[in-house]
């Protein structure tokens, strides 16, 4: 037998496991998760906290399998790589041929006076990592009436929406001058503040917290840098991560920001120790997006069964961000936020409506779409999002992409007909038409049966619409692959 195991049953760690051993046959996969529970999306865990998904409906189904074993509620403590075995919170010491890391990451936590105690966050104070983490977010909203959420990147739009929803009054706390400041421009940040406002968020940006104070051991107020204090019953700092490092450091591997692996996935210290998902650092950096480590377990469970030809390729996940907001449609995807307008080689049109909650920008260069900012409108975000990913040539006049007339004509491209085989529908899991077209073939004829069959909606799940369309009209003719003859007219 070939021992493997795996420290971490996150998103990446549970899909390696039922991926190697189903590639190589004498592997005997030891799982262990710190967190008490099986697997889950991760991704949708601001819903939880919303209110729109409950806990159960993001379980993902783990390896089923005689030769997983997989122990939950227990963190590996200790690596030794002389004796190449790993000891566990409960004393198990287990043997491994090949030790996989994919141990996520954590929270970064400001240093910001009064949120902990020497007992951990005060009560009151939270961060978004893990499903307690959402759970205690929800326990407390139930009793809440004001919450401050510090950070203004996506996290904090998702859970400042998410406790507006369940009537909360929510303040956010940006330091940047404004939101989500790596993906939005000036005039799309004041857009989205109007939109923000109207569900009842207070947003200040330009401003950190400098404390926090807490009466009868819970939390009750906010200090801003610039001296108010903001009488609160939340805190919820959505700061961004950092790849847990901490056991893969103390086992004496090499780490930078993350695990540092090569393109083999291999570390550079010992090769029977590899690391993927958001702990690793590949050659070219991690995203700290999943298609990224479902992408390196893959590749992983494929070397470590000697499949031979087997190199570092580019996740086919796209650089599409969208705010899964409740109440605010929100997304940007390539050139957008601060870019140079006045560059000669791009084309910038944008339809501003702060009234109407819409800002809409597209950025056109060589007759195709480069970038896009889309605030208050789903359906033109959908169709723009489209464009950009496949390389659909635009039209001759771009400026109907900002209106709906035109975004329903490009929404023809995502009618089957007009997608070749090899177009992506999941970029969380890169599953082409043709692989869920196969499936269809095969028998599968629901939305959840394509899930199982080939993975495609079990990220983000923003491909669920399309997939659907797929099951329901399987026999339509596949498009020739060349991008001229998908043209929007
Ligand atoms: C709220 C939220 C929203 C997100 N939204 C998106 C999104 O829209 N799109 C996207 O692509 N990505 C998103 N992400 C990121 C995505 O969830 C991660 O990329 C993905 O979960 C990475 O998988 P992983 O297995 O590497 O790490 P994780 O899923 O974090 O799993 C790591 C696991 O290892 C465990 N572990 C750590 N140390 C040990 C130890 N010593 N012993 C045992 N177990 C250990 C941890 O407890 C955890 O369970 C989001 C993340 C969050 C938190």
């Amino acid at each position: 037998m070939t021992r493997i195991v795996v420290i971490g049953h996150g998103m990446v760690g549970s899909r390696f496991a039922e991926e190697v051993v189903e590639t190589l046959a004498d592997a005997d996969v030891t799982v262990l998760g710190k967190e008490p529970q099986a697997a889950y999306n991760r991704v949708l865990l601001s819903s939880v906290v919303s209110g729109v998904a409950n806990p159960e409906s993001l379980t993902i189904a783990g390896p089923d399998h005689p030769r997983v074993a997989t122990l939950t509620g227990v963190s590996a403590v200790k690596v030794d790589r002389a004796a190449r075995t790993v000891i566990d919170s409960a004393g198990a010491v287990h043997d491994y041929d090949f030790l996989v890391f994919a141990t996520g990451s954590v929270a970064r936590i400001p240093a910001i006076q009064g949120v902990a105690d020497s007992d951990g966050f005060v009560s009151g104070v939270a961060v978004l990592k893990d499903m307690a983490d959402a759970q205690d977010i929800v326990k407390h909203a139930l009793s809440a009436r004001r919450a401050v959420v510090l950070g203004a990147g996506v996290l904090g739009l998702e859970v400042a929406t998410g406790l507006a929803k369940r009537g909360v009054a929510v303040r956010v706390v940006h330091h940047a001058d404004r939101l989500m400041e790596r993906q939005l421009g000036w005039e799309a940040s004041a857009v989205a503040t109007t939109s923000l406002t109207k569900l009842g968020i207070d947003v200040h940006t330009g401003v950190s917290l400098a404390g926090a104070q807490a009466t009868r051991g819970k939390l009750s107020s906010v200090r801003l840098e610039d001296g108010s204090e903001v009488l609160t019953d939340m805190l919820v700092m959505c700061c961004g991560t950092i790849p847990e490092t901490s056991l893969a450091r103390q086992a004496g591997l090499e780490i930078d920001r993350g695990i540092v692996v090569g393109d083999d996935l291999a570390t550079p210290r010992d090769p029977a120790i590899f690391a993927i998902g958001d702990c690793a650092q590949p050659p070219g950096g991690g995203t700290g997006l999943v298609a990224q480590g479902w992408e390196q377990s893959s590749r992983l469970a494929a070397r470590l069964a000697g499949v031979d030809g087997v190199t570092a390729s580019e996740p086919r996940s796209t650089d599409v961000v969208r705010v899964k907001a409740s109440g605010l449609s929100m997304a940007t995807m390539g050139v957008s936020g601060d870019f140079d307008r006045a560059d000669p080689r791009l084309r910038v049109l944008s339809l501003k409506d702060p009234e109407g909650g819409r800002f809409i920008e597209v950025v056109v260069s060589g007759g195709l779409l480069v970038g896009a900012t889309c605030i208050g409108d789903k359906a033109i975000a959908a169709d723009l999002a489209t464009l950009y990913t496949r390389k659909i040539p635009v039209p001759s006049d771009p400026a109907q992409l900002l209106i709906h007339a035109l975004a329903g004509q490009a929404s023809a491209a995502k009618d089957p007909a007009e997608m070749a085989d090899d177009d992506i529908v999941c970029n969380c899991n890169s599953v082409s038409k043709g692989a869920i077209c196969t499936a269809v073939a095969e028998g599968c004829d629901t939305v959840a049966g394509i899930a199982k069959a080939t993975r495609a909606t079990t990220g983000c799940g923003d491909c669920a619409a399309l997939v659907a369309k797929l099951v329901t009209a399987p026999s339509t003719p596949t498009a020739a692959p060349a991008a001229t003859e998908r043209a929007v007219p």
